[in-house]
């Protein structure tokens, strides 16, 4: 051992001095010498290449199994911003799901973690429907589905919020083996499939949720348009208008005019404005983005973008489109600016750009508060008068009501009463009667000629 010391120590002493043995040599042939005449070099490099080799060994099975999982596995992310996202809910809802642990610990069909969805729906008569689907929480599940097994990671993202809605964002992750890839698309297609069994013959109600159109409620039944009754010609004429333009998509193209048309609906409240426009959107199989411009929380920049992304096949309707006229007389009075402004709302008109058609109503109680620049064609490009009930309506609607009971006599009795009340009467006050005294015709009469010198029925 002292003797390897000597020599250790005489080597390196001569290689720093350059003495003559190791003199005119290059620094690999030094180093060769070195690590052949010294044996600790040697055990010290062997030591450290084995180390070396461990630890690539380590990184290349690390590597392989990385490889591997990704060759064997495949993925699927569905963010919560997507439309499929609710759908993929939906269907997961109906599958024989387990969370990963109680798969683990072998109870498999059990389910452990669930989430609830509770739809909230205000019918037109005020009263109130929930519903609660159960669908799985955020955690790990897994499916069997043809014969595979799918694992479900269903997450919330912690940090990344959505700061309108205050809601987290979301993202399922589907993982399976590669080989039963095809599955991830047989399952989306079910899912839509579900989603549009579920819409087929109705009308998707869809409201303003942050800067994002969401569905409300369950999709509504469509509402007949023989059930809306106007007066004479006027939903013959708007249906006939909106046809038109649906026909005439290449004109406006060929022309480079935006394709959009709007129409203003005005009158007095419950003339059947919005019951119209919905059965509307129904008879042409379209949905509805519904806006009140005096929500709270609609800002102008929000308005633009809701009205630049709404969602296909969609009918916009802008409700008491008046209030964005208090907005501005509010914004020069007391020196601030809140909710939409006039010229936000010009401005998101005006942009809607899109390559789909758009169809945009609005309707107010006060036409008269309307500034001559929102109503100028291009922006509303019909306008139309919904008011109280006409002798016309009044006939149809009681016809409609009472069917055969509804006879010639009486129907006159209650246009000459209805005319006679020194007080306009709605369509929706009419119908209001007649759903009270449904089985007997006579007696709605009585009870309308009675309020002949009160406020109402
Ligand atoms: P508006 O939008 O003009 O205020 P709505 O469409 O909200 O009126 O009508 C309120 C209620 O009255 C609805 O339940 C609707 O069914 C009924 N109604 C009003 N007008 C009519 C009409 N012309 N034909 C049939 N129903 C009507």
């Amino acid at each position: 051992m002292a003797a390897d010391e000597v020599d250790l120590a005489s080597g390196t002493q001569a290689l720093l001095s350059g003495s003559s043995d190791v003199r005119g040599l290059s620094v690999t042939e030094l180093a060769e010498k070195l690590f052949a005449s010294n044996p600790y070099f040697s055990a010290g490099f062997g030591l450290m290449g084995l180390g070396v080799g461990l630890a690539a060994l380590r990184q290349i099975s690390r590597r392989t199994a990385s490889l591997l999982y990704k060759q064997l596995l495949v993925d699927l992310e569905i963010p919560s911003k997507d439309k499929s996202y609710m759908w993929f809910l939906d269907w997961m809802a109906k599958q024989n799901v387990a969370d990963a642990q109680s798969a683990n610990r072998g109870g498999f069909f059990g389910r452990r973690h669930l989430a609830v969805q509770t739809q909230y729906r205000q019918h037109d008569n005020g009263s109130v429907t929930t519903s609660f689907s159960l669908v799985p929480g955020p955690g790990t599940h897994i499916i069997r589905y043809k014969g595979a097994f799918i694992q479900v990671s269903r997450e919330r993202s912690g940090r990344l919020m959505d700061l309108t809605s205050g809601t987290p964002f979301e993202t399922v992750v589907l993982k399976t083996l590669y080989k039963d890839r095809h599955l991830f698309e047989d399952i989306l297609n079910e899912a839509r499939e579900i989603a549009v069994q579920k819409q087929e013959g109705k009308t998707v109600l869809f409201t303003s949720y942050g800067p994002e159109w969401r569905p409300f409620g369950q999709p509504r039944r469509r509402r007949p348009i023989e059930s809306v009754v106007l007066d004479e010609t006027v939903a013959e004429s708007l249906i006939a208008d909106i046809e038109e333009f649906l026909d005439n998509g290449k004109w406006y193209y060929d022309r480079g005019i935006p394709y959009r048309r709007g129409y203003l609906l005005y009158g007095p409240p419950g003339s059947g404005k919005s019951s119209f426009i919905q059965a509307l959107a129904g008879h042409l199989d379209y949905n509805i983005c519904i806006l009140n411009l005096s929500e709270a929380h609609l800002t102008d920049d929000r308005l633009n973008h809701l009205m630049n992304h709404i969602p296909e096949r969609s009918v916009l309707l802008l409700e008491d489109v008046d209030a964005a006229f208090s907005q501005r007389a509010q914004s020069t009075d007391q020196g601030y600016v809140s909710g939409v402004t006039f010229s936000g709302l010009l401005n998101a008109l005006d942009g809607v750009t899109s390559s789909e058609e758009r169809i945009i109503f609005m309707t107010t109680n006060h036409p008269e508060r309307l500034d001559p620049a929102l109503v100028r064609p291009g922006r509303v490009d019909v306008q139309k008068l919904i008011d109280y009930a006409s002798p016309y309506q009044i006939r149809k609607m009681f016809a409609r009501f009472y069917g055969d009971l509804a006879t010639e006599k009486l129907a006159d009795r209650l246009v000459d009463i209805a005319t006679n009340l020194g007080r306009p009467l709605s369509t929706a006050e009419l119908q209001g009667l007649f759903i009270t005294f449904k089985s007997s015709p006579h007696t709605a009469l009585e009870a309308l000629e009675a309020t002949k010198h009160n406020a109402g029925i």
